[in-house]
């Protein structure tokens, strides 16, 4: 064993705090076989060369190297070790600039601590093992878990690059949120039409063979990790074969049932057979075995007997489970709306003429339950209309985050009803307006200089008090100039805060995924790493990550893909950092609370053995269940208790 000292100096942000000299004097003292050399910005290219030529022409097996962060450069270190033909894991860093010279006043205090922490550094070098990274085959297929916009835009991507993708979408069609909205903001696009290029891309375009779409699907199950996930997904029965209907619609209107729709958030009625919207995607109509009366034990086959393609309708239909392989797992299962009910001073759920945004977005849609026309549940087109921005946002007893778009969505909701109905006045009750970005602005612009359009600020939700009788509502509001008044509305939108959706906590627990204060999937870093999560092989993308609009969903989507392209590349081994734990399953007692503690969830409980087993694949070696474990039989490869004791007797020294 040959252990070497390179001393940086890194310009003189260290050298002029610490002595370099007296350093290597007195670390000579302590270790007259220990070679120290200092070099000037060892990071620089010049700086690497000098560093491998030491190693080699001096011999040297283990290299202490005292410099600046191992965040920034550690791994420039461990190349020099490589490329002098060195074990990367036989070197230890001491942060002389952050932890030392930055950060103490003292010249000789700085000196030092730098020949203590050296010494420290030294004593642990000597009892580093050798350690090798592993080589896994990997599986480059990908599973994605919701298919709106960021979904598509994922599974599309991955798939131009030659991946094969496993789409899973609980509803019967295709495209998320925005297939509910004619118009989005900021340019008033239809929000199916916008989406139609990825949309018909993902069913018939070049890449369509590599893309197998599920819907009606939801995963029930995985295990396995990074590189190789098994995962089970049950796809309920959709009694029409989509490869053979060619969406003609013929068998809607003999159907004799008509039932809620709740893709139009029960505001009319649907066939217990039919599409889930006119132009909805995948082409194929679907029937609801709870409206259905053949499933109640009639003998109706009406849309059988009207429909024109032989086969098309399998009625002994089953719910089917799949088995699927995939590599990396893609979720991105969007978001709802908060519940307005819970602020009952607005009169959601009470009064008709209150709707939530996402009502009032299908009553703009020519799809919607009045195709398009705004008109109270009376019939008559609205002659003042109030719109509630931040409801149950930015608010501590409700939601304290701000959604970032439902302003944009009540300028839109602004824009089209004065498009609409040009003589209806509106008033805007807002806690904050929020309009960022470079297309936003002009919306709210529009309402600010349309003289039929007031914006009010209010402090309090519950400042607003709806009340009524019939078809008349008021509003008790604030005034803008210090007073409270009451004014007649005959419909008010409410724009409530964007939430997790229904199924975030049952798809977190199948993933082990945490979620943050607010309910929504915790990623691996809000800035650096938000569509990735805390597991390794499950990136996030869209608003089940965080509040946010369609373009930030699809960004956030390209950015999982090319995460996922990076690190599962076809033919090329998973590598994996040798610096893990383990558990000593001869004396492990199985009392799991090592299983708790994992922030990258890599522990298990093996039943039958009744010990811990530590997943080499997703453990990141940060070293918590080391120190968690009540009987001390972890092993941190590369932090051993004999490792970490000694650093702490030479600092201490
Ligand atoms: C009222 C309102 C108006 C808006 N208007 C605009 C606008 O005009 N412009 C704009 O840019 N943004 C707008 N937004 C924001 C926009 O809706 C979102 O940014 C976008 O929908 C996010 O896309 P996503 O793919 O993350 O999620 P979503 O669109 O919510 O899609 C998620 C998909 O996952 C599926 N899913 C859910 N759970 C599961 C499960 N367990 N298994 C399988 N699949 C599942 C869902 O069925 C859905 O298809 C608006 C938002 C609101 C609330
Ligand atoms: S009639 Fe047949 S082909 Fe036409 S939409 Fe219905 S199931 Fe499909
Ligand atoms: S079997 Fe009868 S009730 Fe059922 S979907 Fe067909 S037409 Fe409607």
């Amino acid at each position: 064993m040959k252990v070497g000292v390179v001393f940086c100096k890194c310009g003189t942000a260290i050298t002029e705090k610490i002595d370099a000299d007296q350093v290597q004097q007195r670390l000579k003292k302590l270790y007259p076989d220990v070679d120290f050399v200092t070099v000037d910005l060892a990071c620089s290219e010049g700086g690497k060369e000098f560093v491998e030529a030491y190693l080699k022409d001096k011999g040297i097996d283990r290299m202490v190297i005292s410099a600046c962060s191992p965040r920034d450069h550690e791994n420039t270190f461990k190349g020099c070790m490589h490329r002098a033909g060195r074990n990367p894991y036989l070197m230890q860093m001491v942060n002389a600039r952050e932890q030392i010279a930055w950060v103490t006043a003292d010249k000789v205090a700085a000196t030092d601590k730098a020949v203590r922490y050296l010494d420290a550094a030294v004593r642990r070098v000597m009892l580093h093992d050798k350690l090798e990274s592993k080589q896994l085959d990997i599986c480059p297929d990908v599973l994605i878990i919701g298919a709106g916009p960021a979904g598509l835009k994922t599974a599309l991507t991955l798939a131009e690059s030659g991946r094969k993708v496993i789409i899973v979408e609980k509803t019967p069609v295709i495209g998320g949120m925005p297939v509910r909205y004619e118009d989005t903001f900021p340019k008033m696009e239809c929000g199916p039409c916008m989406l139609e290029p990825i949309m018909g891309d993902i069913l018939h375009g070049p890449h369509s063979a590599d893309i197998e779409l599920l819907t009606m699907a939801e995963v029930q199950g995985v295990v396995g990790s990074y590189g190789n996930f098994i995962v089970q997904i049950k796809q309920r029965p959709r009694y029409v074969d989509p490869h053979k209907c060619i969406g003609c619609g013929e068998c809607t209107a003999p159907c004799p049932v008509s039932t809620k729709n709740p893709f139009n958030y029960n505001l009319d009625e649907k066939k217990a057979v039919g599409f889930t919207f006119a132009g909805a995607l995948p082409n194929s109509v679907y029937i609801d075995p709870e409206a259905c009366v053949r499933f109640k034990g009639e003998s109706c086959q009406l849309c059988k007997d009207a429909c024109p393609v032989e086969g098309a309708f399998v009625f002994d239909d089953k719910e089917r489970v799949l088995e699927r392989n995939v590599g990396a797992i893609a979720v991105m299962i969007g978001s709802e709306v908060y519940d307005c009910s819970r602020i009952p001073n607005l009169g959601y759920g009470k009064f008709p003429e209150v709707y939530n945004s996402v009502e009032f977005e299908r009553i703009l849609s020519s799809t919607g339950p009045t195709s398009g026309e705004i008109k109270s549940r009376t019939g008559k087109p609205p002659e003042n209309v109030a719109i509630v921005h931040c409801v149950g946002s930015l608010d501590s007893k409700h939601k304290d985050y701000c959604s970032s778009v439902c302003c944009q969505a009540a300028f839109k909701f602004s824009h089209l009803i004065d498009k609409r109905v040009p003589t209806a006045k509106i008033t805007h009750f807002f806690k904050e307006l929020v309009v960022p970005g470079k297309e936003e602005f002009h919306l709210f612009h529009e309402a600010q200089n349309n003289t039929k359009t007031k914006l009010i600020r209010y402090g309090s939700i519950e400042e607003l008090k709806v009340s009524g009788s019939g078809e008349r509502i008021s509003m008790e509001h604030p005034n803008g100039k210090g007073a409270t008044e009451k004014t007649i509305f005959d419909m008010v939108v409410l724009c409530p805060a964007m939430i997790p959706a229904e199924d975030t906590a049952k798809v977190g627990k199948l993933l082990e995924l945490t979620q943050d204060k607010a309910g929504f999937f915790d990623e691996m870093h809000g800035r650096m790493d938000s569509s990735l999560s805390k597991v390794k092989g499950v990136c996030l993308a869209g608003t089940c990550q965080a509040p946010g609009d369609i373009q930030r969903s699809i960004n956030q989507g390209l950015a999982a893909a090319g995460t996922i392209l990076s690190g599962l590349v076809p033919g090329r081994k998973l590598e994996i950092d040798p610096i893990k734990a383990s558990v000593d399953a001869a004396r492990c007692s199985g009392c799991r609370v090592c299983n708790s503690v994992c922030p990258y969830k890599a522990i298990s409980f093996d039943p039958a053995k009744k010990i811990s087993h530590v997943n080499e694949v997703l453990c990141m070696g940060c070293g918590t269940c080391v120190a968690a474990c009540p009987v001390g039989v972890i092993k941190g490869n590369h932090f051993s208790n004999q490792e970490i004791m000694a650093e702490i007797d030479g600092v201490l020294s």
